[in-house]
């Protein structure tokens, strides 16, 4: 069945899905196997042969993901962080350049450092606003340009295709983390992007409950060097997780308006406030890339940071929130708020996270779709606790 031509919503309950074959059963099944059974030497079923190369609840799962990206294919991993690191392997060689956000997930920051830096891959971090900054660190070897989107945790955004028109130019890829956006907001692919990359541990699990990751694009070439690291390095995720993103997915369309909403009350709430020095929401018109959000994506996502000034006050905020829960990671229906000085971005060099705004009192908010009034009183009262 083609859901090509199908809704969104449509597409995010049914793409890459049809009832079990033999039974009826309306949900994918979890494939919990590792091996195929073949009928003689040398001709697995349908191509079945072990399960780090194709499992059936892997492939619905990238079909659905495929779908809503606008992408002809998918590819899901173990992680967000074992995505990337199979688009660098299917893409990158020893003595290529590769052009990265400055301001990207504090996870890519330490493996370009610490892992990339020792097989001979150079990497420069580049401000993505600045389309004049990306085209000057452009050098011949440059394959790929990455770009993060909005972008953790200052809440950055990039124009997509003007850096797809630059990478272009340069004869380079772009790839883009959409993890914050969801394709519910924002369609990278649409927009010139080569790749798109997403953690889906968060917005498209959406319930905190697994850890994984997925690429997706148009290019068969790319597919097949993204379907060629599955199988050759072996970063998949296991069916069980595989399912979970699959029943998340399925309420895409419900949960992101009900993130934005409750964003952007928490955002209106915090601008302005006497005990908060500033807030990044796209949404707000104080925003500095404001109009550029309005035309790059469809709702300003869930995703609020503000400075409360000293780590001091941010980390008693952080402790006397009440529906809003400490921890690391985002996305989920649940409200969660960090401290991205010394969790998520701890590994950023202190004065890189002084150049890029991870100020000591940045506070990072993960809005859930709680009922808004609840979320309001809460914040309010920690504000008066500091
Ligand atoms: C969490 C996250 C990642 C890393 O994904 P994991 O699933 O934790 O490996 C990458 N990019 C962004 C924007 C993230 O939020």
């Amino acid at each position: 069945m083609s859901h090509s031509s199908q809704r969104f919503g449509t597409r995010a309950i049914h793409a890459g899905q049809q009832p079990d074959p033999t039974t009826g059963a309306i949900m994918t099944p979890i494939f919990q196997t590792s091996t195929y059974v073949q009928d003689a030497v040398g001709s697995p079923r349908e191509g079945y042969d072990y399960a780090r190369v194709k499992n059936p609840t892997r492939e619905a799962l990238q079909g659905n993901l495929a779908s809503l990206e606008n992408a002809k294919h998918g590819a899901a991993f173990s992680a967000g962080l074992a995505a990337l690191e199979a688009l660098f392997k299917a893409v990158l060689s020893e003595g290529d350049h590769m052009i990265c956000g400055a301001d990207v997930y504090g996870g890519l920051d330490r493996m370009l450092r610490y892992v990339w830096s020792k097989f001979g891959v150079e990497f420069d971090f580049v401000d993505t606003t600045d389309l004049e900054a990306i085209r000057g660190a452009v050098r011949d070897e440059t394959r790929l340009i990455h770009v993060e989107t909005p972008s953790n945790p200052t809440i950055t955004i990039t124009d997509i295709a003007a850096c797809a028109a630059v990478a272009h130019e340069a004869g380079a890829l772009l790839s883009v983390d959409n993890t914050f956006a969801t394709p519910f907001l924002q369609r990278p692919l649409d927009l010139g992007a080569d790749v798109v990359m997403h953690s889906t541990t968060k917005f498209l699990n959406g319930h905190s409950d697994m850890i994984g990751g997925a690429l997706l694009t148009n290019s068969d070439e790319l597919a097949e060097g993204f379907h060629f690291q599955q199988k050759t390095t072996g970063g998949v995720p296991g069916p069980f997780d595989c399912w979970l993103v699959l029943r998340g997915t399925k309420t895409l369309h419900l949960r992101m308006p009900a993130h934005c909403a409750n964003a952007a009350r928490v955002a209106a709430l915090l601008d302005g406030h006497a005990e908060v020095e500033s807030v990044r929401y796209p949404g707000l018109a104080s925003h500095p890339q404001h109009e550029l959000a309005k035309t790059q994506m469809d709702g300003f996502g869930s995703m609020v940071s503000f400075d409360l000034g000293t780590q001091e006050r941010a980390n008693r905020f952080a402790a006397v929130t009440e529906v809003f829960q400490l921890a690391e990671s985002l996305g989920g229906v649940e409200s969660l708020v960090s401290i991205p000085t010394s969790m998520t971005h701890a590994s950023v060099p202190e004065d890189k996270k002084m150049e890029l705004g991870i100020t000591p009192g940045l506070v990072r908010l993960s809005v859930g779709v709680e009922d808004a009034e609840d979320l309001v009183e809460d914040l309010s009262k920690a504000l008066t606790e500091l």
